[in-house]
């Protein structure tokens, strides 16, 4: 079997050093000999309970060793596991479990009311379901299988290796990543593709090895908090500290009780650390690598970390890309801030003009991205894909401009793609929510600045002849309808919206107009 599928990383670490630490958590501490025993558990009781090579089996779950159990348990047996946004609501989740056909869906017991409602929804076709922690007595009458609990289910399995056909350009996870249609896009990722992130991460920091620990807080369900320490570290037989969810003081804490050499956050989560009051009394002397991703990190927080003796650096990457592409090294971090650096070992970079051609060092066009890493295409959608991928080339979306020693800057996000918090909030997804207030006549949501989010949420609304509507009413009917980081948090009512000739909004006129730095409620 290949050492390119990822079943394959746990089994080869399990037999060369199986006793060195894989996996720890509050209540949990695996080696690696450990880790292999259980994931052929998970991948055996999935065999037994009907799942088979490229079925699809979502996870619902709060950051957990069981998650990784999962997520490795599911690729020995060649399923495709599905990870899913736990901020969603139970109409988002039914969406993503309707769009993957997934037919198993393993959630933790604190989302049991969104994974059962979910389940319930037109064209969801889960037949099993597993709860990570114990169930309520009556969840297994709300949906169409028992619910069963994870450890009974893992029982069920035998520890002997399932006898994998996995090829390493089948896909191990699909990650849904929204699109400008305003529905999510499942972004197919290969074993291959998995594998060759990590020599990417792996081969742009220095001296990683075996003995690197890293405390996982960033969500698993997201490609960032998934891809850039905690697969590659499993994948070359070090320790991940799983955090449950994120607490900066509890993170300090595990960062300094686990001496803790890497570590990956988005701009937020690196914020709410800097922000703790007794920073200074934590030891992070450890700490080699504190990598940002996900948006761009402010460069007063930067600033804190290297005032603060930590190697900070930025990270670019994307769902569609595994999903590191290029990283700003520490040393260049101040120079050139505001870069986000070069590509890593195995990816090209080109910046290219609306008719594809390639632009001069300077010039601003669209990144494009090429390498082993890039994903396979759109879950269902062929033609998403064929634009998405124009021969080899990943086109991210992304505007930028590229130097002669090939740094490349990002100028503005294509897709008017707001990041808050670290999550991606897609502006279309949005205001097709507000359009079915009654009130709301037209409506064109915004990224706003904001202290504490990054950005925020803004809509700006002209209402219909003869309504009223205050802004919280509005507010409160968004967050009825969508996870609460999508939903606007600033309302700005409006005569009407400008449009140019062909009726698009004139979205840069409104930024100009609105964003002048708020706080967010
Ligand atoms: P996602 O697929 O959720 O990882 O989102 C990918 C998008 O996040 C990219 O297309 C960028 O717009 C943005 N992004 C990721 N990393 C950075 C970064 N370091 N600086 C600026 N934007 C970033």
């Amino acid at each position: 079997m290949s050492t390119f599928v990822m079943g394959e990383w746990i089994s080869r670490r399990a037999h060369i050093e199986g006793d060195r630490i894989a996996l720890m958590s509050k209540t949990r501490r695996l080696s690696y000999k450990d880790f292999e025993a259980r994931t052929n558990q998970v991948a055996n009781a999935l065999y037994a309970a009907g799942v088979r090579p490229y079925d699809r089996v979502a996870l619902l779950s709060l950051n957990s060793v069981e998650f990784l159990e999962i997520v490795f348990g599911v690729a020995k047996l060649g399923a495709i596991a599905v990870p899913i946004n736990f901020r969603l609501s139970s109409q988002e989740v039914a969406y993503i479990l309707f769009d993957s056909g997934a037919t198993t869906l393993f959630y933790s017991s604190q989302l049991e009311e969104v994974a059962v409602t979910a389940c319930e929804a037109e064209g969801v076709h889960v037949r099993r379901t597993i709860s990570i922690g114990q169930p309520s007595s009556g969840a297994s009458d709300l949906v169409a299988s028992d619910v069963m609990a994870f450890e009974d289910f893992v029982s069920k399995g035998s520890v002997d290796p399932y006898p994998s056909q996995v090829l390493i350009d089948d896909v191990a996870m699909i990650m849904y990543t929204s699109g400008t249609t305003g529905r999510p896009k499942g972004a197919m990722l290969t074993h291959s593709n998995m594998t060759w992130n990590a020599i990417n991460l792996l081969g742009g920091l220095d001296g990683v090895s075996h003995n690197d620990i890293t405390v996982t807080s960033a969500p698993l369900f997201h490609i960032g908090g998934l891809g850039v320490f905690c697969l590659p570290l499993i994948y070359i037989g070090a320790t991940n500290y799983i955090q449950e969810s994120f607490d900066p003081n509890e993170t300090l804490r595990l960062l300094e009780e686990f001496k803790a050499t890497c570590l990956f956050m988005v701009p937020a989560m690196w914020a709410a650390l800097s922000r703790v009051a007794d920073f200074d009394s934590y030891d992070l002397s450890s700490l080699r690598f504190g990598v940002s991703g996900g948006a761009p990190c402010p460069l007063p927080v930067i600033d804190f970390f290297i005032d603060h003796s930590v190697s900070f650096l930025e990270g670019f990457g994307m769902t569609e890309t595994s999903p590191m592409v290029s990283v700003l090294s520490s040393d260049q971090i101040r120079l050139r801030a505001g870069s986000i650096g070069r590509v890593v070992m195995h990816v090209d970079a080109k910046i290219v003009g609306e008719q594809g051609e390639l632009l001069s060092p300077g010039v601003v066009g669209e990144l494009c991205v090429r390498g082993p890493n890039i994903f396979k295409g759109y879950w269902g959608l062929g033609l998403a894909t064929k634009e998405a991928i124009v021969d080899g080339w990943f086109h991210t979306g992304d505007l930028g401009k590229m130097d002669e020693e090939g740094f490349i800057t990002l100028v503005d996000r294509k897709k008017d793609m707001i990041i808050s918090g670290g999550e991606n909030v897609y502006p279309i997804e949005v205001e097709q929510v507000l359009f079915r207030h009654e009130a709301i006549m037209d409506v064109a949501v915004i990224g706003v600045p904001d202290d504490k989010w990054g950005e925020t949420v803004a809509a700006i609304v002209v209402l219909a002849d003869g309504f009223e509507c205050t802004s919280s009413e509005i507010i409160d009917f968004a967050r009825s309808k969508m996870a609460r980081y999508k939903a606007p948090t600033i309302i700005y009512f409006v005569d009407a919206l400008p449009r140019n000739a062909t009726g698009k909004v004139l979205k840069r006129t409104l930024r100009g107009d609105f964003t002048g730095t708020s706080s967010s409620v």
